[in-house]
């Protein structure tokens, strides 16, 4: 089974750390919660009012959500970026989700970084080198094997 197909019937995996946060059995600093959604403090502050933004259901990655619940958890993103900028005197925010842990991601819980960026230099820094040359590339083959693999 590829790893994005739903898996809907999933409520709480007993060994996720998200899903006992979500059910109250590990504490959080709260930001936001509804029936669906929760958001928290991150631990390791990566700036002042790093935030995480979870499903309280359990699925592995946004990759691996189902789209009303994905959508739920990006509004609140926003929501909260946006309070970020108006209540914490940030700048700017950074929203990013790793999926899989090539991607970074150690907690194979559905959630979202939403980072709060300050002026001067905050520390925080996401750099996207060139590592693969454009000239070793052809475009065109690349975007189409791409399109071709979006579904509805
Ligand atoms: P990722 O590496 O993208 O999967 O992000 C997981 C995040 O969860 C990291 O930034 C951790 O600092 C954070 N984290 C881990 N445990 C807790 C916890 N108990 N409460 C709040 N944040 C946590
Ligand atoms: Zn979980």
């Amino acid at each position: 089974m590829p790893p994005f197909v739903y898996e809907e019937e999933i409520i709480m995996i007993q060994d996720c750390i998200f899903c006992k946060i979500a059910v109250g059995l590990i504490p959080c600093t709260k930001v936001y919660e509804d029936d669906d959604v929760l958001a928290f403090l991150d631990i390791g502050q990566a700036t002042t009012g790093h935030t995480l933004v979870i499903s309280k259901k359990h699925y592995p990655n946004f990759l691996a959500t189902p789209k009303s619940i994905m959508h739920k958890v990006y509004d609140v993103a926003q929501k909260i970026g946006q309070a970020q900028i108006q209540t914490l005197g940030a700048r700017g925010v950074n929203v990013l989700s790793n999926c899989y842990k090539e991607a970074g991601q150690s907690i194979p819980h559905f959630h979202v970084h939403v980072i709060p960026r300050y002026e001067p230099a905050d520390g925080f820094r996401i750099e996207m080198y060139e590592n693969v040359h454009i000239g070793e590339l052809n475009l065109p083959v690349l975007a189409s094997k791409i399109s071709k693999g979006i579904k509805e």
